[in-house]
């Protein structure tokens, strides 16, 4: 957990602030991905703010000064929650945060403590509907507009749900086999009938170094397991991913090619937003395992 940082110093304890219920809703997201439902939402007049950047691990964070001035003028903060976000507290305490607090995992069928929920698409759903909801607590004002915004979004997810679906169907189940770097994709895999067969990084999550007994292992698991690949993820180091690649004599998937698990990517790539990065990551298993990728259906294109 990293909290002990300079802003957080200079700040000290702030006294909680009424947010304004007048002019744009001003909101703060923990993660790249809930900011991203989060801008769906709110609509193009909503002011934004992710604390976790791009491409950057979901498990650690250091705020700016910066960070702590948008969350003391904002109407919510939107967590994912499960534990993902043990320095939440102190960050809002230092801000003088005043408006509604968000949960965006409330509802989500949780397994085994893993926080990673956002991964499903099925699981973004629900995520939406709570920020809805709570945006709607915390500007009431504004409760049609995120109720119209809200609704058109999730027929995306539904679109994107139903494609991927699609997308893997193309793929004999024995062979859709995924190594990743980290435990990150459970609940993706869990809807998708996904085999993980294991992570370079043990566990859930990524600062984990692995053994010369636990890259043995999972190398012989490749091997004996017939998969087509390892899969990099666009918030760790490739390098170990490519060394077991290469041991294991199968591809890596790397670079651009990387899969968006815990963050997404920075503007103009393909993972800028969560559909995009979905869409990329589906497109690069599924063409990894020889199956054919359906086309893209119209409300989900670019
Ligand atoms: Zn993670």
């Amino acid at each position: 957990m990293m909290v002990a940082g300079l802003a957080l110093a200079l700040a000290g304890c702030a006294t909680a602030n009424t947010p304004a219920q007048t002019g744009p809703v001003r909101v703060v997201a923990t993660t790249t991905q809930i900011a991203d439902f989060s801008r769906a939402v709110a609509g193009e007049d909503g002011i934004v703010t992710a604390l976790i950047r791009p491409n950057q691990s979901a498990h650690a964070f250091d705020p700016s000064a910066r960070d702590l001035v948008a969350l003391g003028e904002a109407n919510a903060l939107i967590s994912n929650g499960l534990g993902l976000e043990p320095w939440l507290s102190s960050v809002e305490d230092a801000s003088g945060f005043g408006g509604t607090l968000i949960v965006a995992s409330a509802d989500v069928t949780v397994m085994a403590d893993d926080p990673h929920v956002w991964t499903s698409p099925r699981n973004a759903l629900i995520m939406v509907a709570n920020i809805i909801a709570g945006l709607q607590l915390a500007r009431p004002d504004m409760s049609a507009t995120f109720a119209k915004n809200g609704s058109a979004y999730e027929a995306r997810l539904t679109l994107l749900d139903d494609w991927t679906t699609e997308a893997f169907a193309s793929v004999p189940a024995d062979q859709r086999i995924l190594v990743t770097n980290h435990d990150s994709l459970a609940y993706f895999v869990r809807d998708y009938d996904i085999r993980f067969l294991g992570s370079i990084l043990p566990g859930l999550d990524d600062n984990a170094e692995p053994s010369a007994a636990d890259v043995d292992a999972i190398v012989q698991k490749i091997r004996a397991s017939g998969a087509a690949a390892v899969f990099s993820e666009n918030t760790v180091s490739a390098k170990l991913a490519a060394t077991i690649a290469r041991e294991a004599g199968v591809a890596v998937y790397s670079g651009d090619q990387a899969l968006y698990a815990d963050s997404l990517g920075g503007p103009g790539t393909a993972g800028a937003t969560y559909i995009g990065a979905t869409i990329h990551n589906v497109t690069v298993m599924v063409t990894a395992w020889g199956g054919s990728v359906p086309p893209l259906p119209e409300g989900l294109a670019p």
